[in-house]
């Protein structure tokens, strides 16, 4: 498998074709998740959900609510560790048996994206478990820690292509930094990052290709594939203009 190379994700679709690969987010192979399956929940988190229209809740009454919450999280995650641990199914669905995999990618991949839960990276880019590095951040910036990880990943653990996958509806699109950091002094909070937003995907996607072009710390920067993911449709997207941003 190793030299196989990019070929999975290639054939996604590059080279400036507007519409590249067809993924829906959940139909499609791979890991073939199920949708996780959530009892009825009358009293629990659902009801939390609807509660903002409702009357104001004491918080004393929230408490012990949220801690009973806390807990079934906390079980439904053991039981599903525990699932995979057998090979078998849990209840939150099928997940990958463990096998002995190298710690480097197969396809000598990384790829950058972002943290939202609608995004599936190895189902989006038809990648299986192994296959890649996935590095996630809020937006899939090009961030200090995100050229960290993708220099461990080159320096380390042998990869030699990057992908970096915004996406459509991004928190981080149309927020403020300003703003952000307002909310950050109200709490007495001053970090030496900043949030990163921006108004255009494509123009914040551009700016990553070109952060990434320019990182000495990548030795390898010449197979650097660009997208973004359509989060209603499921459908990649190679922007053209990306081409403009090689060199
Ligand atoms: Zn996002």
């Amino acid at each position: 498998m190793r030299g196989e190379g990019f070929a999975g994700f290639v054939g996604v679709g590059v080279e400036g074709e507007p519409v590249v690969g067809v993924v829906g987010a959940v139909a499609v192979a791979g890991l073939d998740l199920p949708v996780v399956p959530v009892e009825p929940d009358p009293a629990g988190v659902d009801a939390a959900a609807t509660s903002a229209t409702a009357p104001a809740e004491s918080a004393a009454a929230a408490r012990p609510r949220a801690a009973t919450e806390a807990k079934r999280l906390h079980t439904r995650l053991l039981t599903a560790v525990k699932g995979s641990h057998n090979g078998g199914a849990s209840r939150w669905g099928r997940l990958p048996a463990l096998m002995p995999l190298a710690a480097q990618p197969r396809k000598r991949l990384a790829v950058l994206t972002c943290m939202d839960a609608r995004i599936d990276p190895l189902s989006i880019l038809g990648l299986e478990l192994g296959d890649a590095h996935i590095i996630r951040n809020a937006g899939g910036l090009v961030t200090q820690d995100a050229i960290r990880s993708l220099s461990a990943s080159q320096r380390l653990l042998g990869t030699r292509k990057i992908a970096l996958v915004m996406h459509s509806g991004c928190g981080l699109c149309g927020a403020s930094d300003d703003e952000f950091n307002s909310l950050l002094a109200s709490d007495g909070a001053a970090p030496d990052w900043r949030l990163g937003a921006f108004q255009s995907v494509t123009e914040a996607l551009l700016l990553g290709v070109a952060r990434l072009r320019a990182s000495r710390e990548l030795p390898h920067r010449d197979d650097i594939q660009a997208f973004i993911f359509d989060t209603d449709s499921g459908v990649l997207h190679a922007p053209e203009l990306i081409e403009g941003a090689s060199g």
